[in-house]
């Protein structure tokens, strides 16, 4: 018998959440499967049943077999209009790579931020960032259970740090053309799950402590062939330009809430404002010094996306702005 624990998105708005369950079968690959999309804001009573379209199998470090990304279809089998998958697997192709920086709070089941139980810690911002010691750090093993989680899985962090305020993590998920975005969901279900063993919960919210605390980003890497082999300062530029015309469509596929973290402050730009530059982390899109150094064969970094944004959206809004 085999144990797939299937993985989807539901219809809560303005961002999903995620749910699973587990089947138990002889299947040697995971069949097709429905849940109560009543349950989920996906469906009404009347017509409850949606289809979940298995799309993506990892080894389960956790539980199990395997772990079954799916997309959601209506009984009518057609695209759940909340499968933002489906349309961003249509313009993607495996020659965009991405690497998301999701940024995360850890927080105790009551709400609280992990070292924050007896309120505001009574030093400032600046010691946390890649801090050590047991005053500077909150969470760690959460943060490495995760991530051997997620190597194991098969999906690629290429690295993990402490952020700068105290509870506040980070990891890097590199991934090609939709599986990136299947990858980055999947590292989420794995943090909360692993979360679950720690009873520590995880908020992805882009600013949980209002103030002079850094909020939650998810900065978003990319690139494709001809920028990775053949670029140059006018192909970046023009990406950039490109990007900015559209700079308010982007905002609207780059997560709620983010006008709280796009501020102007803490490493951000205005969310009412456009700007590109080389090495500027104060820009909507950073261009990497590497991209510069490498006669402008690279990547560019668009700092927007917040850290409760979700991947097919920025896949769709990146792709779909640079190759129409
Ligand atoms: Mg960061």
């Amino acid at each position: 018998m085999k144990k797939y624990e299937y993985v989807w998105l539901d219809g809560y708005q303005p961002e999903p959440y995620l749910r699973s369950k587990v089947k138990v079968t002889t299947d040697r690959t995971p069949p097709e499967w429905s849940f109560d999309g009543s349950s989920t804001q996906q469906a009404d009573t009347e017509g409850s049943d949606c289809i979940l379209i298995p799309v993506q199998e990892y080894k389960n470090p956790l539980f199990g077999d395997s772990l079954v990304m799916c997309g959601v279809q209506t009984s009518a089998r057609e695209a759940h209009s909340t499968n933002m998958r489906h349309s961003a697997s249509e313009i993607v192709t495996d020659e965009w790579w991405f690497g998301f920086e999701q940024e995360y709070f850890l927080t105790n089941p009551d709400g609280s931020i992990l070292g924050w139980e007896e309120g505001i810690p009574e030093r400032a911002q600046g010691e946390y960032y890649c801090g050590v010691g047991a005053a500077n750090v909150k969470g760690r093993d959460v943060s490495e259970a995760h991530l051997e989680a997620c190597l194991e899985a098969g999906i690629e962090l290429t690295g993990t740090n402490a952020e700068v305020a105290l509870g506040q993590w980070e990891y890097q998920c590199l991934g090609k053309g939709i599986k990136a975005g299947d990858d980055l969901w999947m590292s989420r279900y794995l943090l909360q799950k692993v979360g679950e063993e720690f009873d520590v919960c995880v908020n992805f919210h882009p600013k949980p402590q209002a103030g002079d605390w850094n909020g939650s980003g998810m900065h978003t890497n990319f690139s494709n062939e001809v920028m990775r082999s053949n670029g140059s300062e006018e192909l970046f530029t023009g990406f950039c330009e490109k990007l900015g015309e559209v700079h308010d469509q982007g905002i609207a596929s780059y997560g709620s809430d983010n006008d709280k973290r796009l501020t102007g402050l803490h490493e951000t730009q205005k969310i009412t404002e456009f700007s590109y530059g080389v090495s500027d982390r104060g820009a909507s899109i950073r261009i990497p010094i590497y991209t510069v150094e490498h006669n402008w064969n690279g990547y560019l970094e668009d700092r927007r996306p917040a850290s409760n944004a979700d991947p097919y959206k920025i896949i769709s809004h990146i792709v779909g702005t640079l190759t129409s």
